[in-house]
């Protein structure tokens, strides 16, 4: 199992045209990537990053403008995105109180290392997950708890 240390808080991060700032105030919950069908069209890209935290956690600018739809497990999924350049910065579901920081966007990514990979039953064939990561073929159905489990021991 890789390790890795999360820096200082606040992580900060931002949209791509600058219009969009935010600071998460605690240690995320997990880091994972997702590799459905959807995170791949938002992402326009071979997978989606999921960093997982609480929203009272997130101080977030005024501004962001959402999208909804339906995932592929069922459940309304909302998008919070910047209104002049589109980049998301985090997404969410119906009824959690747990939220995903599209982990791209954070100032310093270089500390990042998945905790493990869902869907991967529709992942990109040249990604390649090793043995001893944790990985699902769709949703896990214990609500992140091993994946969550994981990123304790990877972050201490
Ligand atoms: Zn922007
Ligand atoms: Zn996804």
């Amino acid at each position: 199992m890789r390790k890795t240390s999360v820096p200082v808080l606040p992580l900060t991060g931002g949209c791509q045209c600058g219009r969009i700032r935010y600071r998460l105030n605690a240690r995320p919950l997990v880091f994972y990537l997702c590799h459905c069908t959807e995170c791949q069209r938002h992402t326009s890209s071979a997978f989606g990053e999921s960093l997982r935290f609480r929203r009272e956690d997130l101080d977030v600018d005024p501004g962001l403008v959402s999208m909804s739809r339906m995932s592929e497990s069922g459940k309304l999924r909302h998008g919070w995105f910047c209104p002049d350049c589109g980049v998301r910065i985090w997404h969410g579901t119906e009824g959690s109180p747990e939220f995903n920081i599209k982990a791209g966007t954070l100032d310093d990514t270089s500390w990042l290392v998945p905790a493990g990979h869902i869907w991967c039953g529709s992942k990109q064939p040249f990604i390649h997950i090793a043995d001893d990561e944790l990985s699902y073929d769709a949703q896990p159905t214990d609500g992140y708890e091993a994946m969550k489990l994981r990123w304790q021991a990877m972050t201490g």
